[in-house]
C-alpha cells in the first residue's frame, strides 16, 4: 500500500552537518551557494523547485544571484547529495531537499498544474531490491516519478466540458 509523506516525520539535516558534507566534498560554501541552499533548507522538505523558481523566490527577497549561478549551484548541490534532482516533465527538473536518513520517497506529479505529492510504498521498495537481486546491481537510489492529471485539474476540466453541453 502506497502511503503519502507525512512530512513532519521527514528529518532535516543540521546547518553543522551541511557545512562539514561540504567540507568533506572539498568545496566552499560561497555566499551564492549558501543562499540557494538555505532558500531550500527555510521553504523545509516536501518543497519542489525549478531553477526558474528559485531565481524568482531569491530574487524576491533581495537577493542578487544570476540564473546561471543558480544552475551552477544547484548542479553541485545535488553533487554533493545535499539536493536530489527529478526530471518533472521532459526538459524541466526540480530540485528538493535531500532527506537525511528517511526511507526513498516519490513523486505524483499533476502534468497540468505542476501540483506533487510524495508517497512512499513498500511495494515498489520490495520490487527495486527483487530487480537489482536479479540483475546483479547494487542499489543505489529508488526514486520514481509518476506522472497523471490532479484531482483539481480533473475537476476543473469536467466543470468545463459540462458548460460547453
Ligand atoms: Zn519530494
Ligand atoms: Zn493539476
Amino acid at each position: 500500500m502506497a502511503q503519502r509523506v507525512p512530512v513532519a516525520s521527514i528529518q532535516q539535516y543540521s546547518q553543522e552537518h551541511l557545512r562539514e558534507v561540504l567540507n568533506t566534498a572539498g568545496r566552499r560554501l560561497t555566499p551564492q551557494r549558501e543562499k540557494v541552499l538555505s532558500l531550500f533548507q527555510n521553504l523545509g522538505p516536501g518543497h519542489h523547485l525549478t531553477a526558474d523558481d528559485v531565481h524568482h523566490h531569491l530574487k524576491q527577497s533581495g537577493k542578487k544571484v544570476s540564473l546561471a549561478t543558480v544552475y551552477r549551484s544547484l548542479k553541485l548541490l545535488v553533487d554533493i547529495r545535499l539536493l536530489d534532482e527529478g526530471e518533472w516533465q521532459e526538459g524541466l527538473h526540480c530540485y528538493e531537499l535531500r532527506q537525511g536518513g528517511s526511507k526513498a520517497h516519490h513523486h505524483m506529479v499533476c502534468m497540468r498544474c505542476g501540483h506533487t505529492e510524495e508517497f512512499i510504498s513498500e511495494v515498489i521498495t520490495a520490487a527495486s531490491r527483487d530487480v537489482s537481486q536479479v540483475t546483479g546491481f547494487e542499489l543505489t537510489e529508488v526514486r520514481l516519478i509518476l506522472r497523471g492529471i490532479c484531482r483539481r485539474c480533473r475537476q476543473r476540466s469536467k466543470a468545463t466540458a459540462e458548460a460547453l453541453l
